[in-house]
């Protein structure tokens, strides 16, 4: 450690959306606040974003209706009073957003401009052309400098630190740059790591994007939540898995087959394009396993929206097709299938960012507050991000004002020297890339769009499998200086152990809600299975058990769209 290492009130552990929302208020209450990020805060995975973030701003619209439309996408299995929260605060946080800067499109009145999305009953999406992630990001990346927070970039997050009594009260990180391990103190600490898409492959997240939050939290006894709900996008891009957002829908895009019928019909005849993501999901993968597909693909349309309403809303959806099918969208469709795109589970939180753990917060992406339950609406992710963000950044400083300054074993660093040590001295055996793409492929063959018994049992065994040669994987690199190679594997080890948490989780629920479809138990069953599951390490083992999902107003219906 090095010498004077200074401790802080609130340490947010992750600098994207969520993370620097949660430090801009606490930082607003007054006390210590500093934010750490594996890669440099703009790098961040919100700053991929796309399509938009949502709320009921307009006359016309209401929260009630976003919040009935966010429950009816979760397939009932999201906590009401935290989508009620969700929906009222929106409004509030897009005009915040707007007055740290946001330079949101405007209608021909001068008025923000929204979009419409998938799953919702009106336009209420507010975007930035299609890259609002990047606006918002930037913008409040600038908010952070301005108020002066401290921030920690490129240090990775290895060990939550706790205290005798098992609170959570800083973490043990290696500095990327020097390549040293050092304590943070912290009278509380949130985690806002984002999701795991990676655990998949392909999928549309960034390459940083492993699930390292929940898996520390995992290992430090906090419980996941509902992790087999796992959203794949409809329309990405079979070479690279890329992206191309549901702003393309959004703005009229079709979706059709090889026959050039547009098959959303037959499973949505109201919604068409534009039902959730689960269900448009579904429909082109059956067309795909039925031989209606194009080389494994169906056909995204967009000719008929011409080219000037293209170039205006949808420029980085061109540009990507274009560079990644060699397709131009103004002239011809584009081959497109599901991917794996977004984790709706998490580590389990109140409607204020807290864990089961004193002293350890979560929000964004990580956390299952749960807003989302079985399925996400597009534009929903971001919301929740600024939403719960501020309130977990709100309650991690109340929570620290009373707590005194940590006391912490040195052994928490030298645990963590022993254990990179380790990994240096491994003879030269398997490479990381290898186990991670075969965890991804599995993951995307058998714990995807459709599940059974049958394939998430073969899944397990490959898992366990990989597990067991991860003991022999080496790191090549000896190196302590930006060794990304010590990074892969770290993110791996985490990877693997997510990749396990799913697949149990997606064995434990024998019925079909949302994202999680069992051909072996093809109906929703409200009977036994309006509960969230819950994942508990112990002792080595995962720990499986369900939790009541909170009904405020809105009882559970057939879902069409
Ligand atoms: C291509 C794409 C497009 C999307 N489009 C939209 C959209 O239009 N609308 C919408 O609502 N949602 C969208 N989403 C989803 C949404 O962008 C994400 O869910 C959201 O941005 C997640 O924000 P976050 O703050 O939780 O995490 P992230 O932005 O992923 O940030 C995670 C942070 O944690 C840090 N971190 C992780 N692990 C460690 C560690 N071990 N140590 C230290 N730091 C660590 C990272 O460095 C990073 O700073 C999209 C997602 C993708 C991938």
């Amino acid at each position: 450690m090095r010498a004077g290492m200074r401790g802080h009130d609130v340490l947010v552990v992750g600098a994207g959306l969520a993370g620097m929302r949660a430090a801009l208020e606490a930082q607003a209450k007054g006390v210590d606040v500093a934010i750490m990020s594996k890669v440099y805060p703009v790098r961040s995975h919100s700053n991929a974003a796309q399509g938009g973030i949502n709320a009921a701003l307009s006359e016309e619209d209401s929260w009630e209706s976003h919040a009935f439309d966010t429950v009816k996408g979760s397939d009932y299995l999201g906590d009401q009073d935290a989508i009620e929260i969700l929906a009222k605060e929106a409004p509030q946080a897009i005009i915040e957003l707007e007055n740290f800067g946001v330079p949101f499109n405007r209608d021909e009145t001068g008025r923000l401009g929204s979009r419409n999305f998938g799953g919702a009953s009106h336009a209420r999406t507010y975007f930035v052309g299609d890259f609002t992630g990047q606006a918002i990001l930037h913008v409040m990346y600038e908010q952070l400098l301005k108020h002066g927070v401290t921030s920690y970039d490129e240090w990775f997050v290895l060990e939550l630190a706790r205290d005798d009594e098992g609170a959570v009260r800083g973490v043990v990180a290696l500095d990327i740059k020097r390549g040293t391990i050092e304590l943070v103190p912290a009278k509380a600490v949130i985690l806002a790591t984002g999701g795991l898409g990676r655990v998949y492959e392909p999928s549309t997240n960034a390459l940083i994007v492993t699930g390292d939050g929940m898996a520390l939290a995992y290992r430090a006894g906090a419980p996941l939540m509902d992790m087999e709900m796992v959203q794949f996008h409809p329309t990405t891009l079979k070479s690279n898995g890329a992206l191309l957002s549901e702003a393309a829908r959004g703005e009229g895009a079709y979706l059709i087959n090889k026959h050039g019928e547009r098959f959303m019909k037959k499973s949505a005849p109201i919604k068409m394009e534009l039902a959730s993501r689960d269900v448009v999901s579904r429909a082109e993968q059956i067309e795909i396993n039925e031989g209606r597909g194009v080389d494994g693909c169906v056909l995204l349309d967009m000719r008929h929206l011409g080219a000037a309403k293209i170039m205006e809303r949808l420029p980085q959806v061109r540009e990507l097709a274009l560079e990644f099918a060699g397709v131009d969208i103004i002239h011809e469709p584009v081959p497109v299938r599901p991917g794996m795109h977004y984790q709706m589970g998490g580590v389990k939180t109140d409607v204020w960012g807290q864990t089961e753990i004193p002293g350890l917060f979560a929000a964004g992406e990580t956390a299952c507050v749960s807003v989302h339950g079985g399925n996400r609406l597009g534009a929903n992710s971001l919301l929740e991000t600024v939403v719960f963000g501020k309130r977990a950044g709100a309650k991690a400083a109340e929570y620290a004002k009373g707590q005194k300054e940590p006391r912490l074993s040195q052994s928490w660093v030298t645990d963590q020297e022993k254990r990179i040590k380790a990994l240096f001295d491994r003879p030269p055996g398997e490479k990381a890339a290898a186990l991670r793409l075969e965890m991804g492929t599995i993951m995307t063959r058998n714990v995807g769009v459709f599940r059974s018994a049958e394939g998430l049992e073969e899944a397990r065994e490959t898992i366990l499998r990989l597990k067991e040669r991860f003991a022999r994987v080496s790191v090549q690199d000896k190196g302590r200086v930006y060794n990304s190679n010590l990074l892969s594997v770290l993110e791996l080890e985490n990877m693997l152990e997510l990749a396990h948490v799913i697949i149990e989780s997606a064995l434990f629920r024998t019925e079909s809600r949302g994202a999680h479809y069992r051909t072996d138990y093809p109906e929703r069953d409200d009977e036994n299975w309006l509960k969230h599951t819950l994942v508990r390490y112990r002792d080595g083992q995962h720990e499986l058990s369900t939790l009541p999902v909170t009904i405020t107003r809105w009882q559970p219906q057939v879902r069409q769209y």
